[in-house]
């Protein structure tokens, strides 16, 4: 059976892809196969091979025997080598990967060649620098001398969302790699196909087989089994907070692996009326809610502005949320595409039907664009109130709800009104007041005068429901390694 397909994207770049399973540095067939669309078009671009209960093992063992077999133990250097040749190769690839990632998540491709691929390659980069620069600790205690090492945890399982899946891949992988650990990464059922083409230049690289390992497969079962898999030691998790839950569940019930959650928000994006550049403010919080299609686990989903701009604000806001293209991904001029599933565009739509039901005040969009794929026009809500459920539950999509506050006391209450702590922004021409609500805010990230800044060597993770752990920076190391005192009897 050939594994390979051909296909033509729709602004008529020829690409070719192995959908088999990545296992051992090759690609084999599963035990089903799973259709992936074209989220722009409704129309399927090719089926891939779907990870059962046997190919799950046969990639946990692969990634078992890689780590014994010497990856464990590899000189850093050779690590970072690898590392940084395959960072030299999606450089190279570049176009083409961004191109898949267009075609398989609808994403500008505007964007997929600004944030996705270099992102990709920039953490590869990043964690390839710290293979080195991981340092234990002596500690003098009486008559004994002790030493902490930071030691590999083993096969580490990734299981990544369909918003980034290029960056998701490189966030799970990088400092797994770069710890001495080896991976089985399943990538979403919607979104397979670039960690497909990424696959093929992981053998290109040279990287011993098993090291990397790539599967898919629906999250219930291939997710699900490799979260219950003993010989996996470690999972990250990218995606809903009702998923992530299930994945703590797994660990709980089979081998207590380590567990790192990356799930959903309801950031609070706060505009005080101090503000200095108004229409800044207005093209960052545009930014924060719209980019990806508001497919983003930290959107700027509520957006509270102070009493004194509030009117000004949202005829800025409104007049650039309705001028941004929503359409062809390919095209330079989209700053919009699709939601990435019918599924998806329905929930967001249903989201769109509770505002209205609730009594929040539809100002802009609300409508499906086209009548092919599934776009919907950028959404905005006024007149909310902090029970809503437009207010409380992450929508993913297009969708923004904005209210008025009075000071920095009601504001900080109504931004932690929520079960999800994921990030917050502020924005004011006071460092002061900068410095003093963002130390307030229960949030991960909270960004100053700017949306969505998002970097491999800055912590980014969750408060609250939003997640435990830490991903990208010298923090995420702390994920991938464990820590081993030894004491030593100095007879002193
Ligand atoms: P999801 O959480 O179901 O999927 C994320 C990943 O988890 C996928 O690879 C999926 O196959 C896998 N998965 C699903 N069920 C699993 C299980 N029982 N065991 C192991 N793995 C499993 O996300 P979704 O259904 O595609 O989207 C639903 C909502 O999740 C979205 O509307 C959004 O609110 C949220 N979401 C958040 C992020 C994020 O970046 N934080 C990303 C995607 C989705
Ligand atoms: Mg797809």
């Amino acid at each position: 059976m050939s594994l390979t397909t051909e296909f033509t994207t729709t602004d008529g770049y020829k690409l070719t892809l192995n959908t088999g399973l990545f296992i051992n540095n090759e690609f084999i067939e599963g035990s089903s196969t799973i259709e992936t669309v074209n989220p722009s078009t409704g129309q399927v671009i090719t089926a891939v091979q779907a990870a059962g209960e046997k190919e799950v093992d046969l990639a946990v063992e692969a990634a078992h025997k890689a780590y014994y077999g010497g990856w464990k133990t590899s000189n850093p250097r050779e690590r970072a080598r690898l590392m940084n040749k395959l960072a030299d190769l999606v450089d190279r690839d570049m176009d083409e990967l961004a191109h898949i990632e267009t075609l398989d998540n609808g994403k500008p491709l505007t964007d997929a060649k600004s944030f996705d691929v270099p992102g990709l390659a920039a953490q590869l980069r990043y964690f390839a620098g710290c293979t080195d620069k991981v340092h234990g600790k002596v500690i003098e205690t009486q008559g004994k001398l002790s030493y902490t090492i930071h030691e590999p945890i083993g096969v580490c399982g990734g299981i990544i969302p369909w918003n980034f899946p290029l960056a998701m891949l490189s966030w799970k992988i990088a400092p797994a790699l770069a710890m001495s650990n080896t991976v089985v990464i399943k990538t979403s059922e919607l979104t397979p196909l670039s960690a497909l083409r990424f696959a093929s230049l992981v053998v290109e690289a040279g990287f011993p087989p098993g090291v990397i390992n790539i599967i898919t497969g629906y999250g219930h079962i291939t997710g699900d089994l490799l979260a219950r898999h003993n010989r996996v030691s470690k999972i990250a998790f990218t995606g809903s907070t009702a998923v992530g839950r299930l994945i703590m569940k797994a660990a709980a019930e089979t081998n207590l692996k380590k567990v790192t959650l990356e799930l959903g928000g309801k950031s609070p994006n706060i505009i005080f009326d101090d503000v200095e550049n108004l229409d800044e403010a207005v093209f960052w919080s545009r930014l924060g809610i719209y980019m990806n299609a508001g497919q983003v686990c930290c959107a700027g989903s509520r957006i509270y502005v102070q009493e004194g701009i509030y009117d000004q604000f949202i005829e800025k806001f409104k007049a650039l949320a309705a001028s941004g293209t929503v359409g062809n991904p390919y095209d330079e001029k989209t700053i919009q595409g699709p939601q990435i599933s019918e599924r998806q565009f329905d929930r967001v739509m249903g989201y769109i039907e509770t505002g209205k039901s609730e009594g929040a005040t539809c100002l802009l969009g609300g409508n499906r664009v086209g009548d092919a794929g599934y776009f919907i026009e950028p959404t905005i809500f006024t007149d909310v109130t902090p029970k809503m459920k437009i207010m409380q539950e992450e929508i993913f999509g297009p969708v923004v709800a904005i209210s008025k506050f009075k000071d920095v006391d009601d504001v900080i209450e109504m931004a932690h009104d929520t079960d999800y702590g994921l990030a917050a922004a502020v924005f004011t021409s006071s460092l002061k007041r900068a410095i003093t609500v963002s130390n307030r805010l229960e949030a991960g990230t909270v960004w100053v005068n700017c949306y969505n800044q998002i970097s491999e060597n800055t912590p980014f993770g969750g408060y609250k429901q939003s997640g435990n752990g830490r991903e990208n920076s010298v923090y995420a190391l702390d994920n991938y390694t464990q820590i081993k005192a030894v004491k030593i009897n100095i007879g002193l």
